[in-house]
């Protein structure tokens, strides 16, 4: 009796994983390694949306004036985003010549296209300008009626807690940084992990403990063919990657 439970149980646990959804592809910083693009640009954003990416991640930062930018580095041509306002980061010039673009000014071009809004919270300089960065990426993400494409990632578990707490109750919250497992981050109510590939070869487990509790498992930042192949066998959601037409050609 409790032979065939087992056997019954495998068979079960083979149809679920049949069936479940495709690996998708989210581009890292959008998709900037193409002509006329760059890192976290307008431009990357589009082309991640032109060639139908499921996502496009993007770094956001809060500036001395408190306003929002999209940048990955802390100190970029020399100029720090903590320490300098928007009107000079806003001077700065990308390598495809585009202006470092406002959060706001990036969400106006993301309006025009159909990819989902994977927005990294960069950790900033204490706690308290999280929450203030949360709550104005919020307001904003919901004034310009983004609220359904939108999904939070930080390595700050305190950003991660907040955009729980403050964004609208369905919204997809990963945490990036490593440590908790997927049992920890149910229980803080996030979406799942969306952690650094060495940490699924360490733990290729938690991808399916993750699916058991009904959330899913993002990884990044996979450019190698070997690692996506086994990261999509493995029934990995996303991946996100610097190379989204390798990923692409993966899935075919
Ligand atoms: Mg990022």
């Amino acid at each position: 009796m409790r032979f065939r439970t087992i056997i019954i149980t495998s068979i079960f646990i083979a149809i679920v994983s049949q069936m479940q959804a495709q690996t998708q592809v989210i581009a890292h910083r959008g998709f900037w390694k193409t002509e006329g693009s760059a890192q976290n640009s307008i431009a990357a954003l589009l082309k991640a949306d032109s060639i139908g990416c499921y996502g496009s991640e993007f770094d956001v930062w809060l500036t001395k004036d408190n306003e929002l930018v999209v940048n990955h580095d802390p100190i970029y041509k020399m100029r720090s985003m903590e320490h300098s306002t928007l009107e000079e980061l806003t001077k700065l010039r990308l390598n495809n010549g585009e202006e470092l673009p406002s959060l706001e000014k990036y969400l106006k071009a993301a309006q025009k296209t159909n990819t989902r809004l994977i927005l990294e919270l960069k950790k900033l300089r204490n706690e308290r300008q999280e929450t203030t960065a949360v709550e104005k990426i919020v307001r904003l993400i919901k004034l310009m009626n983004l609220e359904q494409r939108v999904e939070y990632i930080s390595f700050s578990l305190h950003a991660v807690k907040e955009f729980i707490r403050l964004a609208p109750p369905q919204t997809p919250v990963f945490y990036l940084g490593g440590e908790l497992t997927p049992q920890e981050l149910k229980e803080l109510g996030c979406a799942g992990p969306d952690y650094q590939v060495g940490i699924f070869k360490k733990h290729p487990e938690w991808i399916m403990e993750c699916h058991k509790l009904g959330m899913k498992a993002n990884v990044w930042t996979v450019d190698k063919e070997e690692d996506m192949k086994w990261l999509i066998k493995l029934g990995i959601d996303f991946i996100t990657t610097n190379e989204p037409l390798i990923l692409q050609k993966q899935l075919k």
